[in-house]
């Protein structure tokens, strides 16, 4: 048969196959037939006469039905192939593209924020979602791109290759999928609002030529996205390998870390606006890495939490900050409080009431000079029993409770009573520009008015400015803590910041705080 004829024919076939739903367009659309698409004349001829006649002829349709080419199993929620399809897609890619020289793209999707849809709308409603995002992507796709479902909720795609693959193409495939994949999907009588991240990887950036290669860069490159998510698109670079690989060592050496003692308390102060003395500090981890220098909570406080350590860091920084107490006690510093964040995981824990009492009493510290910081989203959410208790013991010793990133979580007042809070934090993004921009303003004037009719002392975080820090003491807030004021310091810094900071209070007139 000429060529030509050859290629009809199968292009003929591949549209009928195509116009049949999208489970079934993958599953009828034999390899043979996707290859001759994309890779031209020579891998058509190549893979046409080896395979298209025993996948159109030799199965039949329910045979086709339950099997992706290859013979893997379709998923059973979407109908779509599993993440072999996708390898062997992409190893074909590169086989061919060797002699063709078009070029394939891997791209992933997946949906942000699906546990909380989870347990927001049950298992039903999450699949429906995940159907329909599924159809939503085939819906932009060429006839000749494959999708597939791999683990979660995440899709892969193997681009059609073409002679242009390049970034920018792929940016806008990506912005077409994330788009579509926005629109908001009824369920039942509400409307559930869809975000996804997108991660790809281009066949010319791909570490090695093989499909196994290219897919698990994509992956890196979604996981770069979702770190910067929701709704963020990233392709793969070298840079990104290079990071996941640092993360990775550090994945292994956090649990020494913590033993060692290279992950290590770092001080930040608070000061009453009412007199400018520091009353407390906030206890920020800090890893002391013998090579990377002092690294930020950021970039292993998701190891901590996916290594189980969340209890294990807890108490390094409940000791640290006990010890720095009572350091500063000793040497006559007059710090009446340090506050130490705790997590959702550790807040779990039975035995977290005992453990903290044991502590204070070891280094005789009285339970009302400890503030436990609490995430205002654990507080709105606290729907576990064990957290809801913790809080509770937590407050009836005599400990303060914080409530951290206010105006992020969404906490009623209800839940701000029930757990006898303190203080409220206000997130730095409501601090930010508090001085300039009227918006802020009334943000946080609201905030402060609703604490004050509580009886709930405030304190701002992230103040970076003098004019921020003027305008927070006059609007009311009792504390504030920020750049402006002091950057976290290890504990060896902070009697010689004191001693300067109490050294230009005195020669400073004070900042008023708001009369009447
Ligand atoms: P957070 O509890 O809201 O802590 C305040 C964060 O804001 C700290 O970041 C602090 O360094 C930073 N910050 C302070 N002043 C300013 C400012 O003026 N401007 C800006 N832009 N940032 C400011 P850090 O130390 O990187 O900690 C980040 C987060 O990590 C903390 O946010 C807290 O949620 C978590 N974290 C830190 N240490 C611990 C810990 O020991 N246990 C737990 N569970 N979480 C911790
Ligand atoms: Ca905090
Ligand atoms: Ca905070």
């Amino acid at each position: 048969m000429p060529l030509h004829k050859t290629t009809q024919s199968i292009a003929a076939v591949s549209r009928i196959l195509m116009r049949s739903r999208m489970a079934e367009i993958v599953v009828m659309a034999p390899a043979a037939v996707l290859a001759g698409h994309w890779f031209g004349a020579e891998g058509l001829v190549i893979v046409a006469v080896a395979v298209l006649p025993v996948a159109l002829l030799g199965q039949g349709r329910d045979q086709l039905r339950a099997k992706a080419p290859g013979g893997h199993h379709l998923d059973d929620v979407t109908g779509l192939p599993p993440r072999q399809s996708i390898i062997a897609a992409l190893g074909q890619a590169f086989d061919l593209g060797r002699i063709s020289g078009r070029k394939s793209a891997c791209l992933i999707v997946s949906l942000d924020e699906t546990q909380r849809l989870l347990n927001d709308f049950g298992q039903s409603a999450h699949d429906h979602v995940l159907q329909k995002t599924g159809e939503r992507i085939a819906g932009l796709l060429r006839e000749t791109d494959l999708l597939a479902r791999l683990e979660g909720d995440r899709f892969a795609l193997a681009l059609t290759p073409t002679l242009r693959m390049d970034l920018e193409s792929a940016i806008q495939i990506s912005v077409r999928l994330k788009k579509a994949t926005a629109e908001p999907i009824r369920i039942d009588a509400l409307t559930y609002y869809p975000s996804t991240s997108v991660g790809f990887c281009l066949a010319s950036r791909s570490p090695l030529q093989s499909g196994a290669s290219m897919l698990s860069a994509a992956e890196l490159a979604l996981e770069d996205a979702r770190r910067n998510g929701p709704g963020a698109i990233r392709a793969y670079s070298p840079e990104i390998q290079h990071a996941a690989h640092l993360r990775d060592s550090l994945r292994e050496r956090v649990g020494d870390a913590l033993d060692s003692g290279e992950i290590i308390a770092y001080f930040q102060p608070q000061l009453s606006t009412d007199t400018g003395e520091v009353t407390g500090f906030e206890a920020l981890a800090r890893w002391n890495h013998p090579e990377r220098g002092v690294l930020a909570p950021a970039e292993f406080m998701p190891t901590i939490m996916s290594n189980g350590l969340s209890e294990r860091l807890s108490e390094v920084m409940l000791v640290n900050a006990l010890a720095a107490l009572r350091h500063w006690d000793r040497t006559d510093q007059r710090v009446a409080t340090v506050a130490v964040n705790f997590s959702r995981e550790e807040l779990s824990n039975p035995s977290l009431v005992a453990k903290l009492k044991w502590e204070l009493d070891r280094f005789d510290i009285a339970p009302n000079r400890l503030a436990v910081e609490i995430l205002e989203s654990v507080v709105a959410d606290a729907r576990n029993d064990m957290v809801v208790q913790n809080i509770g013991a937590l407050a009836q010793m005599g400990c303060m409770i914080d409530l951290d990133d206010f105006g992020t979580g969404h906490a009623s007042i209800a839940n701000i009573r029930r757990f006898a809070v303190d203080r409220i934090k206000i997130d730095k993004t409501f601090v930010a520009k508090v001085d300039s921009d009227p918006s802020q303003q009334k943000i946080v004037s609201a905030v402060l008015s609703m604490a004050e009719r509580l009886g709930i002392a405030t304190v701002a975080e992230g103040v970076e400015s003098i004019g921020e820090h003027a305008i927070l003491s006059q609007l009311g807030c009792s504390f504030v803590q920020g750049f402006a004021i002091a950057h976290p310091m290890p504990i060896g810094d902070t009697q010689a910041w004191l001693h300067r900071h109490r050294a230009k209070l005195q020669s400073t007139p004070r900042m008023n705080r708001r009369t009447g």
